[in-house]
Parts: structure tokens; C-alpha cells; sequence
């Protein structure tokens, strides 16, 4: 299973890098999609004893048009961090309309934790390709995810972002362009 993570994780690189990785636009409801998504990585949570949340922001409605696939990439590798750099506490996933204009919402999905947390000079190396900067753990990967996440959220339209201090937990997040689907209540500006 981690083996075949790898293999994804250097095949999508190598995509990014030629331009050929196409992003889709499907309907899909953003509530399925971010509670499937908790729903798979709650036992890891439940089995170091911590808590897992969802925030969703009313203002986004549920039908969206856009990747729903490489939006729970991204879920699934902030939350999976999350879960391996915390032991004591909990994981939460916020979504936030950031805007919208022209039928174009930019999300926001946030994932904070209360775990190790990163210094600042760790934090400026994160999105970089195989950086990881907790090197004292022994906990599995390869670097790649984050570099992944930034990639796919600027051919969104969006960005990645940190914030974190040594102790006291991280909150990642990312943001990402998606339409909704016609007929349906548009939020407020
Ligand atoms: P991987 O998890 O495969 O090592 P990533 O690119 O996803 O690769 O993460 C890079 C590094 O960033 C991690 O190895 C870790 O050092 C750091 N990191 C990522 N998320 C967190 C987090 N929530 N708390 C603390 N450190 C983190």
C-alpha cells in the first residue's frame, strides 16, 4: 500500500512537471466528499485517541463542478499529516467561501491540529519536493505531498499555505477555484 503511494505520488511529479496533468470538472456534493473522506481517516485519528472535526461554511452550496478526485488527494494527504504529527488532541477540517465572482467560489480548505507544529525556517522549505523537516520522527514518507498539493491547487486557481509554531500545532490550507451547479441559491458576496 505505501509502496504503490510512492509510485502515485512520482507519477503525478513527473505529470506536473511535463503539463500533463489535466484537472477534471465533474459534479460532485462537497459534503459527501469532505465526510467520505473524514470517514476513511477517522480509525487512524480514533486509534491514537484523537478527535476529528468537520467545519463546513453555510455559504457554500452543495453541488459543486470541479475535481472532486484531486480535491481528496489534497484532503487526504493535509488530514494524513495531521493525524501522523499529533498525539494528544485533535484534527479539524474548515471549508470557507473566500469569494465569489462570476459563478467562480474560491474555497478555502484548512486542516489545523495540535500536534508538533514546524518552525520558520522549516516552514519555508515544506512545499519544496522532498523536504520533510520533522527528520527526529519515525514516522514514514517521502516529501512529496505537499509540493503535490501546491501544483494541484495553482492549476485550481488557488494557493497553499502554513501557519504553525513549535508546539502549539499547524493549520494547512489550500484554495481552490469550483463552480457551483446552475439552480442552485448562490451565496452572498
Ligand atoms: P510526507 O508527509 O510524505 O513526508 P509532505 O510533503 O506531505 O511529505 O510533508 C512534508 C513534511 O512537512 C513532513 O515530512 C513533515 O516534516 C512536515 N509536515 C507536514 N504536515 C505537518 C503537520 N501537520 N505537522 C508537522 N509537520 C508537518
Amino acid at each position: 500500500m505505501y509502496k504503490r503511494q510512492i509510485i502515485n505520488d512520482i507519477l503525478d511529479l513527473s505529470k506536473l512537471e511535463a503539463g500533463r496533468l489535466e484537472i477534471e470538472s465533474v459534479d460532485f456534493s462537497i459534503h459527501n466528499l469532505c465526510e467520505s473522506t473524514l470517514e476513511m481517516l477517522s480509525p487512524v485519528a480514533h486509534g491514537k485517541g484523537l478527535e476529528i472535526g468537520l467545519i463546513l461554511d453555510d455559504r457554500i452550496p452543495t453541488m459543486l463542478q470541479g475535481d472532486d478526485g484531486r480535491i481528496r488527494q489534497m484532503l487526504v494527504n493535509l488530514i494524513g499529516n495531521a493525524i501522523k504529527f499529533t498525539d494528544t488532541g485533535g484534527v479539524t477540517l474548515e471549508l470557507h467561501l473566500k469569494s465569489n465572482r462570476e459563478d467562480q467560489l474560491l474555497i478555502e480548505f484548512s486542516v489545523s491540529d495540535t500536534g508538533v507544529g514546524i518552525s520558520k525556517e522549516g516552514q519555508s522549505k515544506l512545499f519544496q519536493k522532498f523536504s520533510q523537516v520533522n527528520t527526529t520522527r519515525k514516522v514514514q514518507g517521502t516529501g512529496l505531498g505537499l509540493a503535490i498539493c501546491k501544483e494541484l491547487s495553482r492549476l485550481m486557481n488557488g494557493d497553499v499555505g502554513v501557519s504553525s509554531s513549535p508546539g502549539n500545532g499547524s493549520r494547512f490550507w489550500f484554495t481552490a477555484q469550483l463552480r457551483p451547479l446552475p439552480n442552485q441559491e448562490i451565496p452572498d458576496k
